[in-house]
């Protein structure tokens, strides 16, 4: 699964559900069925999220600034039973692997 840390070590609750958003990839989906093309839109999703939180020095916005002066800090992140920005679809919230990590994701966006 997706969650494993092992490629990615040390890759945030925050970074993986909003990253796993941005780059349109299904947290359910096993890791071995992930696409080069897939894997490059999450890195190019992932990596200035993480550079945003080096920068602001605390909690993580990982929205656009619109979004986020509409009160709208993260995509999926904590927003189970809310609507999808994207597309008004329920997040949903599962929790994945033997520490159970909870992850949050659009089920239509994210294929
Ligand atoms: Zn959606």
């Amino acid at each position: 699964m997706v969650l494993d840390q092992r490629p990615v070590a040390g890759l945030g609750n925050i970074f993986k559900s909003e990253g796993l958003f941005l780059a349109d990839i299904d947290p359910r989906r096993a890791a071995q069925n992930i696409t080069a093309e897939e894997l490059d839109r999450l890195w190019e999703a992932v990596i200035p999220l993480m550079w945003r939180g080096v920068e602001q020095h605390g909690p993580t916005t990982t929205t656009t600034p619109a979004l986020t002066a509409a009160g709208h800090r993260h995509y999926v992140y904590r927003r189970r039973g809310q609507p999808c920005l994207r597309c008004g679809t329920p997040i949903q919230m599962l929790r994945q692997g033997a520490l159970q990590r909870t992850t949050y994701f659009c089920p239509v966006c994210q294929r």
